[in-house]
């Protein structure tokens, strides 16, 4: 099921390619599965030990909780968040996760129906897509070799491994993306004058972090996936976007929608 705003839809119609570009989130959004990530699909490797799933798998229910208490205040939030992220590394170091664990780990995760063909379209159409991600970019860049939609118009914000030797020693950059700060990253500067002259965005998400990855004057269509208890948090999400996709909608149901007349 969609459900939209009218207005904004029609609007989204008479929009002209070159005055468009897109930014999306990856985990759940361009893949399939609410529960899948690009982090959870490390664990699903043979080639990783128990006790490093369930290091894993405690630190996790450690900190998801504080990630959605909605009485903590944000300022605290990012602080939980960055622990958690720091923790992640030390455990994918204290492991000996290697690249090619890493890699690999890439073919567990797979594309929501349609979006090998949204990715094609985009592609086709010159338009950019910024690809920001809490995720695993090393992994978010597999799949998409993987899916044959690794094009020149997809631009990935996300966290990149450092490695020495084969082994996880850090982060590229040290500048962990997490869920709240997704807002705040800086592009370059070749991909700020490819997207100079374009003024609408296409934001697609699957949680309410997500749609404020871009909070800008421009015209900015909202589209969020919601795939998990969407009794409970639909109002919530129509609240934040203009476009709710329920029931593992697909980028053709999108499609579809969008080129209604
Ligand atoms: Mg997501």
């Amino acid at each position: 099921m969609i459900v939209y705003n009218k207005e904004k839809v029609k609007n989204i119609q008479t929009t002209l390619y070159d005055e468009l570009y897109v930014i999306s989130d990856f985990d759940g959004t361009l893949t399939k599965g609410a529960d899948n990530s690009s982090w959870a699909s490390i664990f699903k490797n043979p080639n990783v030990s128990d006790e490093f799933v369930q290091e894993c798998v405690k630190t996790f229910n450690y900190y998801h909780k504080f990630e959605i208490d909605n009485d903590i205040s944000t300022k605290e939030k990012i602080e939980l968040m960055k622990k958690w992220y720091q923790k992640n590394i030390k455990i994918l170091k204290q492991f000996n996760i290697t690249r090619d664990t890493i890699i690999e780990s890439a073919k567990y995760l797979s594309f929501r129906y349609g979006t090998k063909d949204f990715l094609k379209d985009m592609y086709e159409n010159r338009i950019p897509v910024v690809i920001v991600s809490a995720g695993v970019g090393d992994i978010i860049e597999q799949v998409l070799i993987n899916e044959k939609s690794n094009y020149d118009n997809i631009y990935i914000y996300s966290n990149f491994f450092k490695y020495e030797n084969n082994k996880i020693i850090g982060i590229r950059d040290n500048n962990f993306i997490h869920p709240l700060n997704k807002n705040e990253i800086i592009i370059s500067n070749d991909l700020k004058s490819i997207i100079l002259n374009r003024k609408k965005i296409l934001l697609l998400g699957n949680n309410l972090y997500d749609s404020g990855m871009a909070n800008s004057e421009n015209n900015i269509f909202r589209v969020g996936f919601l795939d998990k208890n969407v009794e409970e948090r639909i109002e919530e999400y129509k609240a934040f976007y203009d476009i709710v996709c329920t029931g593992n909608s697909s980028f053709f149901d999108l499609k579809e929608l969008l080129n209604k007349k």
